[in-house]
């Protein structure tokens, strides 16, 4: 059946909204297929705005992927606004795709990939928008089979009830092992029906499909058990791991955003993967092992992104990209090519003990300087040893007036609030942090104007982590800690004006402790969050943290448990967690020894990086079939060769 454009008529409702270049795709690098050339068609979703979903390294990947290949099509589609919702509502116009405005119930599987967890309402929007039931058991044969991907997928369980699978891990060769199981069953006249199919993805294509798996609870509120109702599906759902990401150089053209995008620039991940072991992060944790780019592919993408983009900002994009093992070529060779342009390089967050002089000149070699960001975490060196983060304070003052000396007049550190075991003085001891650092910098350039700003997020234990079985802090202590530490910062005459203070209020974290410890039960949550408006919950001025609240209220009543349960309990090493039956290769003994180790009360005990280090055995490489891929490679880049018009000789 021809599948028609949905343009016609959203383009007489663009005049009325907010921003209405976002919607209309034609972006460079964008594409456009044959319809019915394709015989596995992919919508992607970011749920989100396209301000933020555009630059997502994720989307880009595996957008470049499936249209690489032929019979294979993909598209683009975000989370519009409340203003246009309400008019496509008026208008019964579908939730679309930016690149051809095809509706995205049309397509064979609608793909969402989920950053945050803050991201769910919107699912529901774009579900509702496009005509696809909520509920994946209402849906039929005209439906997309709806996967979610990401970080957040790792703990599904809170959308089990709207998806009708997860991806866990690394894209880039699932979403094509999915394209072929699809291919095949239709090919073969769709056997079994839907059920058929992800019956199909469940066995083979190592696709989570919560449908079949049933879920007990025990009159105290806790699981009981989590169980495959179906022969031929696993007891438990392995990660996907790419190996070699130089065979996987993606993205190579990278979309060029034709509206305003929260990252204009052009990124090349260096590294997949963190073995630091900081225990709040998630990322480090799910992507283990560390695997290495090479400087060579690196390079190569460099070029090939930058030509097809024009983007004249280079991001070394990785969770800690200053520990690649060739950082100082990699960034001096690259600043060699692009000497006399101007073209910059960026790292988005350095380690403060692994910057170093050498990184901080190639980075501001070709005059452009943008802002230096760097995480220490917490206020003290007691508290920096209960996350494993291992830098002291020394180190950050040593690293902070390396960048104001080279040249800086900005930093940005980064800190949490409302980590296990912190006090009150863990969190004001960040003032006298900042204040170091301005008397640093000072000291170091010579200048009195520059500055450092202190941001601050609370703390979210998420699954997968060390800190998986802790009490999150309650949002009235973690508000009434950032009060006293903007007091005091405030206070300080001298250095307080060189010091800016931003952090969101304790709230927004606990609804997100919600839905990443969430179970199956948060699901009436999320839909009557929805129902009562709830859209944009990462943006502040549309989260309502009362509407959260009194949902949940009211959609738990029956169950026992509460939002209090789900967020400030510290969970047993018994219970079973929503997710436990998600294989991310890390033993979940390790896990917790490393939970008691950063609450041992003689002291938190540090574990090393298994990259410079023997393995302390994670239990990732031998579960997931993988190991550390690092250099040094000891290749350089070469000088790129400028090439005359033809005919230059
Ligand atoms: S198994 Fe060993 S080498 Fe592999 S990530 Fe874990 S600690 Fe590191």
């Amino acid at each position: 059946m021809p599948v028609q454009s949905v343009y016609p008529r959203l383009e007489s409702l663009l005049p009325l909204v907010r921003k209405p270049i976002q919607y209309v795709g034609g972006e460079i690098n964008s594409v456009v297929k044959d319809w019915d050339d394709a015989d596995v068609r992919w919508a992607l979703m970011y749920p989100d705005a396209y301000e933020v979903g555009v630059p997502n390294q994720g989307i880009q990947i595996l957008y470049e992927v499936l249209n690489e290949r032929d019979g294979v099509l993909a598209e683009r589609t975000y989370c519009v606004w409340p203003d246009l919702e309400a008019l496509m509502r008026q208008h019964q116009v579908p939730q679309f795709t930016v690149d051809a405005h095809r509706p995205v119930r049309a397509f064979d599987v609608l793909g969402v990939s989920f950053a945050t967890e803050l991201g769910y309402t919107n699912l529901l929007t774009a579900l509702d928008l496009a005509g696809i039931p909520l509920p994946a058991a209402d849906r039929g044969a005209g439906d997309p089979v709806v996967l979610a991907g990401g970080h957040a997928a790792f703990n599904p369980e809170p959308i089990a009830e709207f998806i009708d699978g997860a991806v866990l891990g690394d894209g880039e060769q699932a979403v094509l092992t999915i394209t072929d199981l699809i291919r095949d069953w239709k090919r073969a006249g769709r056997p079994g029906g839907r059920d058929g199919l992800l019956l199909r993805l469940a066995a083979v294509g190592g696709v989570y499909v919560p449908r079949f798996y049933d879920v007990r609870y025990q009159p105290d509120g806790t699981i009981g058990a989590v169980v495959p109702n179906r022969p031929g599906v696993p007891r438990a759902v392995a990660k996907h791991t790419v190996s070699d990401l130089d065979s996987w150089p993606y993205p190579s053209k990278p979309i060029v955003p034709v509206a305003e995008s929260v990252h204009e620039r052009f990124s090349v991940e260096i590294f997949r993967g963190c073995t630091r072991g900081c225990r709040f992060c998630q990322a480090g944790m799910i992507t283990r092992p560390v695997r290495e780019r090479s400087i060579t592919t690196i390079g190569n993408m460099t070029e090939a992104g930058l030509a097809a983009s024009g983007f004249s900002e280079v991001g070394l994009l990785s969770l800690s990209s200053a520990d690649h093992s060739e950082i100082n070529q990699i960034a001096t060779d690259l600043a060699d090519r692009y000497e006399g342009t101007n073209t910059g390089l960026s790292l988005p967050s350095t380690r403060v003990d692994a910057f170093n002089v050498t990184l901080a000149d190639e980075l501001s070699r070709n005059g452009r300087r943008s802002g230096l960001t760097f995480a220490p975490e917490g206020g003290t060196d007691r508290i920096r040893k209960v996350i494993n983060k291992m830098v002291t304070e020394d180190d950050l003052i040593s690293t902070v007036s390396t960048a104001y000396a080279s040249g800086w007049r900005q930093v940005k550190l980064y800190f949490m609030c409302g980590l296990p075991t912190e006090t009150d003085d863990d969190v004001l001891a960040i003032a006298r942090v900042a204040h170091r650092v301005i008397e640093a910098g000072r000291k170091a350039s010579g200048r009195r104007d520059i500055r450092c700003t202190v941001s601050i997020g609370g703390f979210v234990p998420k699954p997968h982590t060390p800190f998986q079985w802790a009490a999150q802090c309650d949002h009235e202590t973690v508000d009434a800690r950032l009060r006293a530490l903007g007091a005091a910062m405030r206070a300080d005459r001298g250095y307080g004006s060189s010091i800016g203070f931003r952090y969101h209020d304790g709230k927004p974290s606990v609804v997100e402790g919600l839905l990443s410890r969430g179970d199956r039960r948060v699901a009436k949550v999320i839909r009557a969050v929805w129902e009562d408006g709830g859209r944009f919950d990462g943006w502040s001025e549309y989260f309502s943290f009362e509407r959260w609240a009194a949902c949940a209220d009211a959609a738990l009543a029956g169950d026992g448990v509460d939002l209090a349960w789900y967020t400030t309990r510290e969970r047993s090493y018994s219970e079973i967690l929503p997710w436990d039956h998600l294989d991310t290769g890390l033993d979940r003994d390790w896990l917790w020894q490393d939970w008691q180790a950063a609450v041992d009360p003689a002291g938190a005990a540090e574990v090393e990086d298994c990259r410079w280090t023997p393995c302390f055995e994670c239990g990732v490489c031998p579960a997931m079939d993988t190991q550390i891929e690092t250099g040094p490679t000891g290749a350089r880049l070469l000088p790129l060769t400028v090439v005359g018009p033809r005919g230059d000789g």
